[in-house]
């Protein structure tokens, strides 16, 4: 469906600053930020791939926000990708997305969402009888309805992290027929594990056009993972980092935040990557976020805070799994550890509780041990880490929102 109404960012403002009846009303900090620049926002775009779309290297993760009003300010600005998920606040980042959108002709804006497949075992990657190509062909609905469109630009499987499961036919055999059927222009999987792996493996497809892959200053495989994102791109695959905070802040006590603008230029250095979607939550988020076109060279400071932030114990895990086999009970350690971040980094604890609740993991899963025999490759305190967040599956939810 096509919207009709359209506005430019210049009439917005406009009108926000006068109001409908002409009283003065004061306007938020983040508008006057915008109308006080001296000249139009500098604006930085790369071609997708063979995609064809050509985006802003600053796009919008919509993951962790509810606002409308951020997302029209995002808009507003000129972020032309936003990305979401079927998973995303149960489904309720999608409705908000597809309320905001309807107001937009469906042209001036692209929207990525994901699905997670069905019956792929989380922890292992073992894909069982149910991950069928209908349980694709049927839920991709789900997120048109509450979107309000008759197709998404981009379809990610997610959270993909063998090649076998990015490779599984009856999913790529699903995601042909939806291009076809129009209910998706792009495919391609989203990945924070094994990546150089997965991103291979989309690269040898004939089905993936995107890969929207985790990729940031503190991984200790970065460099696999550029080398895999140089392959990919030379074969016209679209790439889209995510990830790119690296957590959002090097220490659990959130004294040490990371420079957003630091990390995003980091992870721009690099070519091959087209867009990037850090997740934004507040105005002032992406005003700073935006601006880092003005500039994309890191100066001094900036390279030095990168430095800095890779010799610290940070809040990122490397999902590498290492740490899962020296564990008594071979928890998903990898999988908590990202709950941990989210609760931490991002004080996104119903995420974080949720994912808790998606593994089955109670409060008390390191009881039966009388010392952690887990050793992560990173030197992380995994025994801590563990204690520390499992606590919260034992919170209602209720609390947490
Ligand atoms: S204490 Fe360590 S070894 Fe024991 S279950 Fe927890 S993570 Fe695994
Ligand atoms: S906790 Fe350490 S060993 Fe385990 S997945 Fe994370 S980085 Fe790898």
């Amino acid at each position: 469906m096509e919207h009709k109404h359209e506005f430019n960012r210049r009439d917005f403002l406009k009108v926000s600053a006068t109001g409908t009846a002409g009283a003065f009303v004061p306007l938020p900090v983040w508008k006057e930020k915008i109308l006080s620049r001296k000249k139009e926002p500098v604006v930085v775009k790369r071609k997708l791939g063979k995609t064809g779309l050509e985006l802003p290297v600053v796009s919008m993760g919509v993951m962790r926000s509810d606002s409308a009003a951020l997302v029209k300010a995002a808009l507003d600005m000129g972020i032309q990708h936003f990305d979401t998920a079927q998973g995303y606040q149960d489904g309720k980042n999608e409705i908000m997305l597809g309320e905001v959108f309807k107001a937009y002709p469906r042209s001036s804006f692209t929207v990525a969402t994901k699905i997670h497949p069905q019956d792929v075992d989380r922890r292992t990657g073992v894909i069982g009888a149910g991950a069928t190509k209908e349980s694709i062909l049927t839920s991709i609905d789900t997120s048109l309805q509450r979107l309000q469109m008759d197709f998404v630009d981009i379809l990610y499987i997610h959270g993909v992290g063998t090649r076998e499961v990015a490779l599984h036919p009856p999913f790529l055999e699903a995601l042909a027929i939806l291009k076809q059927q129009g209910k998706i222009r792009f495919a391609g999987v989203s990945t924070h594990r094994n990546e150089p792996e997965v991103i291979g493996a989309v690269t040898e497809s004939e089905v993936y056009d995107v890969v929207l892959t985790a990729f940031n200053f503190a991984q200790g495989h970065r460099d696999q993972i550029q080398e895999a994102i140089v392959l990919a791109a030379g074969k016209g695959i679209g790439i889209i980092a995510m990830k790119t905070m690296a957590g959002g802040f090097l220490d659990k006590e959130r004294t040490k935040p990371v420079d957003c603008k630091a990390a995003l230029k980091w992870v721009l250095l690099d070519p091959n990557v087209h867009t990037t979607i850090p997740g934004i939550v507040s105005f002032d988020q992406l005003i700073e976020n935006f601006s880092i076109m003005e500039n994309l060279g890191m100066t001094d400071e900036e390279k030095a805070h990168i430095e800095e932030g890779r010799l610290e114990s940070c809040l990122y895990c490397d999902q590498c799994g290492r740490c899962i086999a020296s564990c008594k009970r071979h928890l998903p350690v990898n999988e908590i550890m990202r709950a941990y971040m989210y609760a931490y980094g991002y004080r996104q604890y119903e995420q974080a509780y949720t994912l808790l609740k998606e593994l089955g993991i109670p409060e008390n899963a390191c009881r039966e041990c009388d010392h952690c025999t887990a050793i992560c490759a990173r030197g992380y305190d995994v025994a801590e880490r563990m204690a520390d967040i499992t606590r919260l599956s034992s919170v209602p939810k209720d609390f947490l929102i």
